[in-house]
């Protein structure tokens, strides 16, 4: 058993529906441009052959029904709607078998986005680190375990702010579909259970405000609200 010459907070975790056991978080990576219509809208297109990926702390984690603080250096904060995977198994270079069999369960997510920032490092060419990995940036509804949904390939998932439809698609338009996205991320990392993977945003990011509450939806998966206060 160490000891240790500071403490620091708990182990970030999410609830898995109907479990009162929680899934620990250990990274959460993130595609970029999996929707064609949000490439097209960011004035970019998709390069399913070349994805990109970019990485949030595991403290970015918000779970369902908490306050999200509007963060701090922005005046652009922006919703992105996304399934998220959550894994049980992992590795390296896997097929699409193996990457199929390290899921463990599915969460709607929202993938929010400094989006000034991320501006400007795109105009830089710098990492995208500060748009996208700050404080409380990845609120994620409970974990429903795919033995409730089987695999899912199909489904429609949308995002309420103020009960107004921002975000709607079906998972079916995926440029890379989830094991595809599991096969590239592990030619360059190893997978580890505890991993979670918001698998990119379809059309229609937009800024929200203080005061804005958020809706994810689809049917199968426990909901998420988030309110930016
Ligand atoms: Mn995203």
């Amino acid at each position: 058993m160490s000891s240790w010459v500071v403490s620091k907070g708990a182990e970030a975790s999410v609830p898995v529906h109907g479990l009162s056991a929680r899934f620990p978080v250990h990274r959460i990576y993130c595609i970029g441009r999996n929707y064609s219509e949000h490439a097209k809208e960011m004035g970019s297109v998709a390069t399913p052959e070349d994805p990109i990926f970019f990485m949030k702390p595991a403290d970015a984690v918000v779970t369902d029904g908490a306050d999200v603080p509007y963060p701090q250096a922005t005046t652009d904060l922006h919703h992105e709607l996304e399934l998220v995977l959550a894994l049980a198994g992992g590795g390296r270079d896997l097929d699409a078998s193996s990457a199929r069999a390290a899921v463990y369960g599915y969460a709607l997510g929202i993938d929010l986005t400094r989006r000034d920032l991320q501006a400007k490092a795109k105009a830089k060419g710098a990492p995208w680190d500060v748009a996208k990995g700050f404080d409380a940036s990845a609120p994620i509804a409970a974990i429903q375990p795919i033995g409730m949904t089987g695999w899912l390939a199909q489904g429609s998932m949308q995002l309420l702010v103020n009960g107004q439809v921002r975000q709607q698609v079906d998972i079916a338009d995926m440029v890379l579909p989830p094991e595809r996205i599991l096969m590239a991320l592990s030619r360059l990392y190893t997978l580890q259970p505890g991993d979670l993977i918001f698998t990119g945003t379809p059309a229609g990011v937009a800024a929200l405000k203080a005061g804005d509450v958020c809706e994810a939806n689809m049917a199968g998966l426990p909901s998420l609200r988030a309110t930016i206060v």
